[in-house]
């Protein structure tokens, strides 16, 4: 054996070895390999998170193993620092769906924990504190005392007149705002003992335990009683069985969910209940509470605070939170004892990540199900093909569909589709009938899902749209801001640039009505009516949809103007008429999707229609939808079309028939992008297999975005798995110039 002065140079048989997944994007799931300390060694585990030495600075990593040998050359190998601030552990089902996930979504457990776990979780897991402040001393000493220092020192005088009024104590932050005092003088009171500050653990206030009337289970009719029989069945079984609760808008899917919540809650377990923009259905959240009064219920949502996150993941840690409401990064948080996860409008494609890690929860909600044996319920009335296929091909008892084809309450709206009018925005039947309506004393929502004042301009000339500068988009007007706009880039210029062709802006046309422009139509049409407009534009932040939403839930106005913000699972009981302005935009994007988005976003506005007592009417402006499509529209008959479209995606091998990869390579420097595109699409026709098709090397279809060039590789492979690994593999051969990109989006839904 070869010695040296600094000993052995082998591993020597007391050392442990950690394989440790870091959180720098690596995009191959790399594990690197360090040595456990000996003071680390009765602390660290498969699971723990340390941070990790990585080139000069440090970073989080997880332990994925722990063993005795390493391929690394011990001389080179760095030791994990003795000093852990702490070292969380991941449950065995966390660590497991995170590295089934890097297999099939081409990411690093590292970059998955730090989009899907707030760091104050990854970093420390100290007991969440809030402080509070109270009284040590009786309310006439208090009284006498402040008489004392009234003048010489108001601002303790204060905070002393605040704490008289207190019945018993406060939280520290309230008691600092309500006086608007510094900490200082609040420190001197509770050194000289007028006051202590202490600290309770905080259990976010926001997140759990309202109290609220309560709601009685309905009587189900016998399409939900059979879906429910048959999952609370696989609730007492433990059953890792997949359910799609396929039923028409307001057919009581919700009520579904609740007597199976029921179940588990009955029999212990907890609930995983994930909605597709928490913020935008706080019915939901109140309908739980309403049927749950005495369970623990947290939301889990990115409107959270880091340290509310902290404050609920300990309470989860300690198996005190039975239901958890949350969006999309939910899927990771410890439950133990899981009786169903729940996933309402499972179409909708928030539920997949649109940045690296490019993740669908829908798929990595199934995998959590299989490894805590519970079952998944996938619910929608506008399935995605991808679950509507799995559950119809599946021969075995663990996928299922159930179908609720009626309304619980009231009917389906009547629909009817009517050409676009040349000139105005709408046809006068449709203006005569929201007068109607509206003087009926009834609401209407109006669904344009373009912003802006005009949406774009046009060269006459020529017919070049003009675009952004640094974007291949169209710019927008805004008329509020008198300014034309660049959607993605968030360019701005109140001159619009000359046309790219004639070089001239003298023929340059505003085109294409915006919401802005169709709120001002409508004001003019109906001048009585009060307008609500809701788009990125009228609500930039949670507070004002919330209120605008409220508003109109408590007809406070008649007339609802809105992009997909308001289409979006919300009961409107006064709604009894929805216009869809123009369905031909929503057609106009090319992918393959496009009709199957379209046919889901115009059935769940048309859901919002006639929620109440009286018979609702949807209106339809399009030229281009055929008989076909519109005697399906007009009979809500989704599973027709599904299984149209399922034909002709099987024909051309696109999802759910294949996987689908977009291979996106961008660059600053024109050419580099394609040159790297090129190498790549060319190792890859020789790497994969060949069932699996490479396209050639494409600009994107927004082929320039934020000044970098984008080109585009499209993959179809019949293997998720396998596919992720041999484009990881063949990535790992090429050098990655440093100004350029690459992402590889497995699944992808953006194929811009
Ligand atoms: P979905 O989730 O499918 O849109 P909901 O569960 O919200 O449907 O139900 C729509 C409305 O019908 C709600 O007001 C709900 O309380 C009511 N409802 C649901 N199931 C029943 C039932 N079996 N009997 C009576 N009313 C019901
Ligand atoms: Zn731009």
């Amino acid at each position: 054996m070869q010695t040296s002065f600094l000993g052995s140079e082998s591993a020597s048989k007391t050392d442990l070895f950690a394989g440790v997944s870091i959180e720098a994007p690596l995009r191959r799931g790399q594990v690197l390999d360090y040595k456990i300390p000996p003071a680390l060694f009765p602390r660290i585990e498969t699971g723990s998170i340390v941070q990790v030495p990585l080139r000069n600075r440090f970073v989080l990593g997880v332990v994925t193993c722990i063993s005795k040998d390493t391929n690394v050359d011990p001389k080179k190998i760095k030791s994990l620092p003795d000093e852990q601030p702490s070292l969380p552990v991941l449950k065995k089902y966390q660590l497991d769906l995170l590295l089934w996930t890097c297999k099939n979504f081409a990411c690093s457990l590292g970059s998955l924990l730090s989009s899907l776990l707030p760091k104050q979780v990854r970093e420390e897991q100290k007991e969440a504190l809030s402080s509070c402040v109270r009284r040590l001393q009786s309310k006439e000493k208090i009284r006498m005392h402040i008489l004392a220092i009234r003048n010489k020192k108001p601002a303790q005088a204060a905070i002393l007149d605040y704490m008289l009024k207190v019945r018993s104590q406060v939280t520290l932050q309230e008691l600092l705002e309500k006086t608007g005092s510094s900490r200082l003088p609040l420190k001197t009171l509770d050194q000289e003992k007028w006051l202590e500050i202490f600290h309770v653990p905080k259990f976010s206030e926001r997140s759990c335990n309202y109290s609220y009337i309560t709601s009685n289970p309905k009587k189900l009719n016998q399409e939900q009683k059979a879906a429910v029989d048959k999952i609370c069945a696989e609730i007492v079984e433990n059953s890792s069985s997949t359910h799609l609760l396929f039923g028409v808008t307001g057919s009581g899917k919700t009520e579904v969910f609740l007597f199976c919540m029921a179940q588990a809650l009955a029999l212990n377990k907890k609930v995983l209940y994930l909605v597709p923009e928490i913020a935008l259905t706080p019915q939901t959240t109140d309908r739980v509470r309403a049927r749950f009064p005495d369970a623990k219920i947290a939301l889990w949502h990115s409107g959270l605070t880091a340290r509310e996150k902290q404050a609920i993941y300990q309470n989860l840690l300690q198996e005190k939170i039975d239901i958890v409401i949350g969006a999309r990064s939910a899927i990771l948080i410890p439950m133990d004892a899981l009786g169903i996860i729940i996933i309402d409008e499972e179409h909708d494609s928030s539920y997949k990540s649109q940045s690296f890690p490019y993740i669908h929860v829908r798929d990595l909600s199934q995998k959590r199900a299989e490894l805590q044996s519970c079952p998944l319920i996938l619910a929608s009335a506008t399935p995605s093909m991808e679950s509507l296929y799995q559950c119809a091909k599946s021969k075995n008892s663990s996928t299922k569909i159930h179908l609720l084809r009626a309304r619980a309450q009231g009917s389906l709206p009547e629909i009817e589709v009517v050409e676009k009018p040349q000139k105005n925005v709408f046809s006068p039947r449709i203006i005569n009938d929201l007068r109607d309506n509206f003087l009926a004393g009834n609401q209407s929502i109006i669904f344009l899902n373009r912003r802006g004042f005009f949406h774009f301009a046009r060269c006459k000339l020529c017919k070049t749209t003009i675009k952004c500068p640094h974007c291949d988009i169209s710019v927008t007007w805004h008329q509020s801001e008198r300014a034309w706009h660049c959607h993605i880039c968030h360019y701005q210029n109140p001159i619009l640039p000359n046309c790219p062709k004639c070089a001239q802006n003298a023929f340059i046309t505003k085109c294409g009505c915006g919401t802005e422009q169709l709120e001002l139509a409508i004001r003019k049409a109906l001048p009585q009516a009060r307008c609500l407009r809701i788009d990125r534009d009228s609500c930039t932040n949670a507070r004002t949809l919330h209120q605008k939403l409220s508003e109109f839930r408590t007809a406070k106005a008649d007339i609802l103007i809105g992009t997909q913000m308001v289409c979006k699972g919300h009961h409107f009981p006064l709604v009894t008429r929805c216009c869809i302005v123009d369905a031909d935009s929503e057609l106009a994007f090319g992918d393959f999707r496009a009709t199957e988005n379209f046919m889901q976003q115009l059935t769940q506005i048309s859901g919002r229609a006639g929620r109440g007592f009286e018979n609702g009417k949807v209106w339809i402006q399009s030229d281009v939808i055929d008989k076909e499509m519109e005697s399906i529209l007009l009979r809500h008959d989704y599973g027709v079309f599904a299984k149209k479209e399922l034909t002709e995606r099987k024909n051309y091998f696109y999802p759910p028939f294949g996987h689908l990869v977009h291979c996106l390579v961008a660059s600053k420097r024109p050419g580099e992008a394609e040159e790297f595109a090129n190498q790549y699409a060319s190792i890859l026709a020789k790497t994969l297999p060949s069932d699996a098709m490479v396209s050639d090397p494409a600009p994107s279809v927004r082929a320039r975005l934020h000044d970098r060039y984008r080109w585009s590789i499209l993959i179809k492979a019949a293997q998720r798995e396998s596919t992720v690994s041999l484009l990881e593999q063949a990535l790992a051969k090429l050098t990655l110039p440093s100004s350029c990109t690459i992402n590889l989006d497995i699944d992808a839904l953006d194929l811009s």
